[in-house]
């Protein structure tokens, strides 16, 4: 949630932040804004709306070439999106951009009021350039007053600062949110993410918490907490300009679609040995570790806690752990009882997620052994888990969530069959059996689901009449349903519930009417005949069905309006090309409705507040 971008160096400032806040847009975008420092001045250009906006405002206010400035682009948690509310914030001689929250902003705000500071936005963010500021009037320190100023806040920051008198350098810090710093061959930078700074440069550094820099043209200083000094290890990411581009896609999210074939791949590949027998051991992690697993607890947010329920299935019916599935937010403030023998799996795309994050301490300082299943690399979630697993499916720009979910699947199913290989419920010849289905079967299974691109818009056509959608499906296809009900209702705004099939009657049923549609999700054959009943009770009341269901079933002719095969090479290709059709046929209803795919509204990318 929010993006922010810095830098400072011998190139014009200008055009490095607005492509820097065009790719962070995923992140939010209620509003933008930079400020720029030339010859000593602060100048701050800033409105409501997308980098359009502000391109626009920036034809009326130009802000001649400068070398150092820092940008935004939000995703308002206090006070509405407007131009007041929108960063940088200025307060005396800090002019700040901020993502995150500043939790005790209201009792700051009024101790600081009561000194006669004048606050001109409703942000907290404002209230922290105000603290800043304050502590600089009587520190006369940038570095100083920003330390002083973090011991009295609650809550999470990563912070882009320039002081009044401090040409030429930009200061930040983090807790919570997210922070890169990284270093070009004309200066140096900082971004909530790699993937804004791409265009620039491919040496980085992930920032700690609570670190604070000084960057200048000639160099980047860390200052730890006892005031030491450290120069940043620089690393080189692998992730290039192209993965972050459309590469001739309409949207992010019709291109992430396409790539799940090889991120599939990707996710699993590394973990396969050279017998094709699942073997974590690249992570770090051995059969000892599997051995040991007595249950697990999965703790994610949305759509990785929806990969968290397939996950659970699989950990279940493969490996007999006992595996319960927690909303993260709910783990954090009512955490369950977390037995002798647990394990922790959070998982999280962007690595950053607060909730998820939070419940992670949680077990952490409870003494409970944690493993991170996380996309974005070296993120917080990342770095603070006693162990992770990278999905590697490559930067995730759509707000909604394709290959990301996709990849969390695969893996959590790989780890299934490692921890169900290691203790003998499976035997060589079936876990291979999976590993090979994961590597050939799901990838051809999705490609072959793409090519139905003129079915899910035939079905979208018939969604996009209606205000309210059912997904119904037993088992793992009740998994399914939760996500195929949320990428409909995230991305077209239509109302979508999911519903295990059995329990529509149950009070449900209430809601449908004569032309209502429902899809039914069927990729386990064994309950087929069960789904088929449920789908009756809702086509005798007039119900409009779409059936997402296996190949290989005799469907009897009237079961459904609209019949979606999927292949049945393995169970595994039968459950990743449901994934492909519910995801598509989401993006084909928001297409026809003309939403904005890649950015919904209200929504952001990458959820660093609670
Ligand atoms: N709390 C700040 C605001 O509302 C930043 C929000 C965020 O990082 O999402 O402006």
């Amino acid at each position: 949630m929010c993006g922010i971008i810095g830098y400072t160096g011998t190139a014009n400032a200008i055009p490095k932040m607005m492509k820097g806040l065009s790719v962070l847009e995923y992140r939010g975008y209620d509003s933008v804004g930079i400020a720029a420092e030339r010859d000593s001045q602060i100048q701050i250009v800033k409105c409501k709306g997308r980098i359009g906006a502000l391109e626009e405002k920036l034809r009326d206010h130009p802000i001649e070439d400068c070398h150092c400035a820092i940008g935004h682009t939000r995703w308002a948690t206090h006070g509405g999106p407007s131009d007041k509310n929108a960063h940088p914030h200025r307060i005396g001689a800090v002019t700040l951009v901020h993502n995150g929250i500043i939790e005790n902003y209201k009792d700051l705000r009024s101790s600081l009021a009561a000194k006669g500071v004048n606050f001109l936005s409703e942000t907290d963010t404002e209230v922290a350039a105000a603290l800043i500021n304050d502590c600089f009037f009587h520190l006369s320190d940038p570095v100083a007053s920003i330390r002083e100023a973090i011991e009295m806040m609650k809550g999470a920051f990563a912070f882009g600062i320039l002081f009044e008198g401090y040409p030429g350098e930009v200061f930040a810090v983090r807790r919570g949110s997210p922070l890169i710093l990284a270093h070009g061959s004309d200066g140096y930078y900082l971004a909530s993410d790699m993937t804004a700074l791409l265009p620039f440069t491919k040496e980085y550094y992930a920032l700690k918490e609570n670190q604070i820099v000084r960057l200048s043209s000639g160099g980047a200083k860390i200052i730890l907490s006892d005031g030491s000094k450290v120069t940043p290890e620089w690393k080189i990411t692998t992730m290039t300009p192209e993965s972050a581009q459309k590469g001739g896609y309409s949207h992010f999210m019709l291109k992430e679609i396409h790539e799940q074939r090889e991120a599939a791949v990707k996710s699993v590949s590394p973990r396969i040995d050279k017998n094709g027998l699942p073997d974590f051991s690249s992570d770090g992690i051995d059969k000892d570790f599997w051995k040991k697993i007595k249950a697990i607890q999965i703790v994610a947010c949305g759509s990785a806690m929806h990969a968290g329920l397939v996950g659970q299935r699989m950990l279940e019916d493969l490996a007999k752990v006992p595996t319960t599935v927690h909303i993260a937010s709910e783990f954090r403030y009512h955490p369950p009882m977390l037995p002798e023998g647990s394990l922790v799996v959070v998982i999280s795309q962007s690595g950053e997620t607060a909730d998820t994050l939070a419940a992670l301490r949680y077990a952490k300082e409870n003494g409970v052994p944690t493993l991170a299943v996380v996309n974005a690399v070296e993120t917080t979630i990342a770095r603070e888990a006693d162990r992770r697993i990278y999905t590697f499916a490559g930067p995730e720009i759509a707000v909604a969530t394709t290959k990301g979910y996709c990849t969390q699947a695969t893996v959590l199913w790989l780890i299934a069959a490692a921890i169900a290989h290691t203790t003998g419920k499976l035997d060589d010849a079936r876990a291979r059996n999976i590993t090979q289905s994961l590597l050939k079967d799901v990838p051809a299974a999705i490609e072959k689901m793409l090519k139905l691109e003129n079915q899910y818009h035939k079905i979208a056509r018939n969604l996009i009449n209606h205000e309210h959608v059912f997904y119904i499906g037993r088992g793992i296809d009740y998994a399914l349903s939760m996500e195929a009900a949320l990428k409909l209702k995230e991305i077209s705004y239509i109302h979508c519930e999911a519903y295990a099939a059995g329990e529509l009657k149950h009070g449900t049923i209430s809601l449908i009417e004569p032309g209502t549609p429902v899809i039914a999700i069927c990729t386990e054959k064994e309950l087929f005949e069960k789904t088929e009943s449920n789908i009756r009770e809702v086509r005798s009341r007039g119900a409009q069905v779409t059936l997402i269901c296996r190949e290989d079933l005799a469907i009897p002719a009237d079961s459904a309006d609209e019949i979606v095969s999927l292949p049945t090479d393995s169970d595994e290709a039968t459950v990743f090309a449901a994934i492909l059709a519910i995801q598509y046929i989401a993006y084909e209803t928001a297409l026809l409705l003309g939403c904005d795919i890649d950015r919904p509204r209200n929504l952001a990318k990458s959820v660093t507040v609670e």
